[in-house]
């Protein structure tokens, strides 16, 4: 069968979402293309110095792929975390991740969570759990993870911080929200999200509008190398994410394009929501200076540090 863009090429892909099928190379450049407009309506511009969060897997790889090709390669700043998990943060990864991004002319700065934080994710949740606490891996992870990203954000005095998020993570992000009925967060998801602070790095997510089989798929047809080790702590992953994940891929098979929809409707309440807004610049934290949420005297992170034990008040 012939690609129904080109009609030229065989047709390797169906895209569920616009019931297309398109050969590879149709596929690759219809990506690029989504990915182009959505990083042009988050303000990225070829002269914008972005600050590229990688991990080595996929979607990291996919992002920096596709931003070389809108933003001049060399104000491109890959920024990598090592963090500390027995099993799962090979060196060998690293090397690879280093050798592509070289390859489109992107400079690589890496850190760990030992070098910054001080503590491994491992000690930090061997550490905690020997107070009797169950503080799950990932609240550690993700924390220190989004603080290190926009430290290393401001250091390098990025105008934006791009992170793999997919079309799926997105709509998870959002409905999770909306069932948690947690208003400062949704008004933070978005196309362009609410800035609380000045230390904040405005961050924006490029692949928001890409679904995580069509990433996938991408890395496929460009023979990327990628970490398929899946991280030992997922299984402990908060249930909620797992039931909504679950949840919303039955009502997208049932319906093609319904994720799509999730992340353009809510855009579209967002972008309201954010012109009423009333926010303030957000509290700095007594302990490490950076930014936490209204009402704490101290961020999330200082906390979590405190109550394993790795830290005093
Ligand atoms: Fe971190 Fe959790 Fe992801 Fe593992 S699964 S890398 S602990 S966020
Ligand atoms: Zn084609
Ligand atoms: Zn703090």
């Amino acid at each position: 069968m012939k690609c129904d863009n080109c009609e030229l090429r065989q047709a390797e892909i169906l895209q569920p979402h616009t019931g297309k099928r398109l050969c590879r190379e149709c596929f690759l450049a219809d990506i690029q293309e989504r990915v182009g407009k959505e990083a042009k309506r988050l303000g990225i511009t070829s002269a914008s110095r972005v600050l590229i969060a990688v991990s080595g897997g996929k979607d990291s790889l996919v992002l920096a792929d596709t931003l070389s090709r809108i933003v001049d390669p060399g104000k491109l700043i890959a920024f990598n975390i090592v963090e500390g998990i027995r099993g799962y943060n090979r060196e060998d990864q690293v090397k690879e991740l280093n050798q592509y991004l070289k390859s489109l002319g992107i400079e690589l700065i890496s850190t760990s969570f030992k070098a910054s934080v001080g503590y491994s994710l491992d000690e930090m949740v061997s550490s905690s759990k020997a107070r009797g606490l169950n503080i799950a891996a990932c609240t550690f992870c993700g924390g220190f993870r989004r603080k290190l990203i926009n430290q290393a954000g401001r250091d390098v005095k990025a105008d934006l911080v791009a992170t793999g998020h997919n079309l799926d993570d997105e709509a998870q992000t959002i409905i999770i929200n909306l069932l948690r009925g947690d208003v400062k967060k949704l008004m933070r998801v978005g196309e362009s999200p609410l800035k609380l602070s000045d230390k904040f790095v405005m961050r924006v997510k490029p692949l928001r509008k890409i679904y995580e089989w069509e990433t996938t798929i991408y890395a496929y047809f460009k023979g990327f190398k990628f970490q398929e080790v899946e991280c030992p702590y997922i299984s402990a992953r908060p249930t909620m994410r797992a039931k909504v994940r679950e949840l919303m891929y039955a009502l997208e098979e049932k319906s093609p394009g319904f994720l799509l929809r999730v992340v353009e409707n809510f855009d579209r309440i967002g972008e309201e929501a954010r012109r009423e807004s009333r926010l303030s610049t957000l509290p700095t934290c007594k302990l490490c200076g950076e930014p936490t949420s209204f009402g704490r005297e101290y961020c999330k992170n200082c906390e979590l540090l405190i109550s394993a034990g790795l830290k005093s008040s």
